[in-house]
């Protein structure tokens, strides 16, 4: 905080033609952070990168937040667990932001995609960030792990484009082994959105001796088919990536060992996906 009551925040400057990183390392006091989750007025983010393709449809703008309740084993982005290490943006700021981008985003038809960390972690910022986006006639994207989805209204929901939904495992005890988080309620999320017909891309990140059981990736092919609202399914191949980053925190890597899967395995995965009649890349 500044002397006058205001939060202070760092300049978030271009590293690259393509990505505006911020420099703000130091934890923020937990009042701040308080009050912003519950107005909505700032949110925290890692970063800020745009020309993504691989964030959901045309060429977009990613926001990428701090925070995230669940501890995949596989995460590449353990840096954005903690909240409070995040750049405070406030809402007017990331609106502005995003304003430069609008007509380009247009013509290359992408849009804005919240991503993480897990977004819902800042529910109130998320909501409005998209609907400032949608305002502007941006597409809205919200990439998801799915289990705070109870944290929107239906309204919140109509008012985004596309949701990425990940799911992790198919099986009970595997999601909780996987991400030390129960599997109901992202299931429950799928089926809520199913339920208000909105459109979902499913995401599912494959790893060998982890989530690469064939009869329960046919098992999640089948729930995500009877769904009726599964646009498309990504099957992403494990890669050890983001390993120095668990390096560098000081966090146990249990995947050290973990190859990526065979072509053979990542066929076999979408195969049971198209098997359903689901398009499946
Ligand atoms: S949900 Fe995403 S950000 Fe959170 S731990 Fe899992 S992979 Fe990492």
């Amino acid at each position: 905080m500044s002397d006058t009551g205001e939060l202070r925040y760092p300049p978030l400057h271009a590293s690259s033609p393509f990505e505006l990183r911020g420099e703000w390392t130091q934890s923020i006091p937990e009042a701040d952070v308080r009050k912003a989750l519950a107005t909505g007025e700032m949110g925290f983010l890692h970063s800020f990168t745009t020309g993504s393709t691989l964030d959901g449809p045309g060429v977009r703008v990613v926001a990428w937040t701090m925070g995230c309740q669940f501890r995949c084993l596989y995460c590449h982005n353990p840096d954005t667990w903690n909240l409070n290490k995040g750049i405070p943006v406030t809402l007017k700021r990331a609106t502005e932001q995003l304003r430069k981008y609008r007509h380009g985003l247009a013509t290359m038809g992408g849009g804005l995609t919240v991503s993480g960390g897990e977004p819902l972690m800042q529910d109130r910022f998320v909501v409005k960030l998209l609907a400032a986006a949608r305002t502007m006639g941006v597409h809205t994207t919200l990439d998801t792990n799915g289990s705070l989805g109870y944290r929107l209204s239906d309204e919140e929901l109509a008012a985004i484009d596309l949701v990425l939904l990940d799911i992790k495992c198919w099986d009970p005890q595997g999601h909780r082994n996987l991400t030390g988080m129960e599997l109901d309620p992202v299931l429950e999320f799928a089926r809520r959105l199913a339920s208000r017909n909105r459109p979902v891309w499913l995401r599912y990140v494959l790893v060998p001796g982890l989530t690469d059981n064939s009869h329960d990736i046919a098992q999640l092919a089948r729930f995500a088919a009877e769904l009726r609202n599964v646009e498309r399914v990504d099957i992403l191949p494990f890669h050890q990536l983001g390993r120095f980053k668990w390096k560098e925190l000081r966090l146990n890597y249990a995947l050290e060992e973990v190859q990526p899967p065979t072509p053979e395995i990542i066929q076999m995965a979408r195969e049971h996906f198209r098997a359903q009649g689901l398009k499946a890349y």
